[in-house]
């Protein structure tokens, strides 16, 4: 698979991970999702029983939807970060800011694709890799300075994951700084080793919650940030340049099928994720500016839009990758994902 051309100077790329269906669903499950072309998501109809008519009425059930690049079942997380974030990695050591979402239903691989395992590291992982590959060639010219900082926001309550007993933390607008969270813990950190661990245990204090007898759906949205720091050597008042990546594995998104209605004002309903309705308001907003000029980008809405604002706007990338998984049981998840990323595309 080879990343689109035209698409290596936009703003937002969309892309789509199916996952494969697990041997433990391999029972109950039948795989319905195909990709074509490496662009083209088709769903399958989940009623296999359907009458003879209904089918050739047309009145399947069966969607298709076309994305910046979609992923199959086979596809590993090194495929996915080769093809969507390692050329913005470069820009960051440059010293520009880029944002990688990863949207989905609970359970679509959402924290499979940020995270990983050690045998197959996700995209925080590969990023902070990659970081480290660039700055080792070039050191002697420049001096380097790696943080990353792992926060979740809540219920709009921001928390340190990497802190075991961490407190509200609260934002901060300062002129100099921008946004910041103040008192959220910044680890320097010199290899990509040992940021997996750090991970997994940020992800065990993420909170859930049981929404029915077999499902944790997570409302905690997980935000990594890698920002660096570069500076020139050998020179009288080097100016430091500063890049920020940050990579959101966000909230499960089956609560949030509101934010499908393309081109609709969205709602606040009280069971809705705030920030994932915020967040999907600003993309919109960003679509518009992006179109036509000149429009109101509602960053102020949430936390989550405000931690994330400077890797919004601007000159920055933004790469989403909506996540699905490939069960028949799944598909008015998959086809409430793929309305919403085939909506962000619009930008
Ligand atoms: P989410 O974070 O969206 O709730 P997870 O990342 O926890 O979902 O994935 C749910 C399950 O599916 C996990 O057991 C995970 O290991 C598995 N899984 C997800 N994506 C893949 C994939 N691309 N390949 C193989 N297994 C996957
Ligand atoms: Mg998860």
């Amino acid at each position: 698979i080879k990343a689109p051309e035209s698409k290596q100077a936009t703003t937002l790329l969309v892309a789509v991970r199916c996952r494969p269906i697990t041997a433990k669903e391999k029972d109950k499950s039948r795989d319905i999702l195909r990709v074509v072309d490496d662009k083209v998501v088709v769903v399958l109809d989940p009623d296999t029983n359907k009458e003879y008519l209904d089918r050739v009425q047309g009145r399947s059930k069966e969607k298709r939807y076309a994305f910046d690049i979609a992923f199959g079942a086979n596809a590993t997380n090194k495929d996915v970060y080769q093809i969507t974030v390692s050329n913005m990695v470069e820009r960051v050591v440059e010293g520009l800011n880029a944002t990688v979402f990863a949207y989905g239903a609970t359970g679509s691989g959402k924290t499979h694709t940020m995270a990983g395992t050690p045998e197959d590291p996700g995209l925080m992982v590969l990023s902070l890799q990659a970081i480290f590959n660039l700055i080792s060639k070039q050191e002697a010219e420049h001096e380097f300075d790696v943080t990353c900082s792992y926060l979740e926001v809540y219920n709009e309550v921001i928390y340190d994951l990497l802190e075991p007993n961490s407190q509200h933390l609260e934002l901060r607008d300062s002129p100099d700084q921008g946004i910041t969270v103040f008192g959220l813990k910044r680890i320097q950190v010199s290899s990509a080793e040992k940021i997996l661990e750090l991970l997994n245990q940020g992800n065990a204090r993420r909170k859930t919650e049981s929404t029915d007898a077999n499902a944790t759906s997570s409302r905690s949205h997980a935000v990594l940030e890698i920002i660096v720091k570069r500076k020139q050597r050998n020179m009288y008042r080097a100016q430091v340049l500063q890049g920020k990546l940050a990579l959101v594995d966000l909230a499960g998104s089956e609560r949030a099928s509101e934010t499908n209605n393309a081109g609709q004002k969205l709602r606040d309903g009280a069971n809705i994720n705030r920030s994932l309705l915020a967040l999907a308001n600003c993309i919109n907003a960003l679509g518009k500016q992006q179109k036509r000029g000149l429009a109101y980008v509602p960053y102020r809405n949430s936390k989550l839009t405000r931690l994330l604002k400077d890797g919004l706007s601007g000159n920055s990338r933004t790469v989403m990758v909506a996540t699905v998984s490939s069960g028949d049981d799944q598909y008015q998840q998959t086809i409430n994902t793929l309305k919403y990323a085939d909506r962000a595309k619009e930008i």
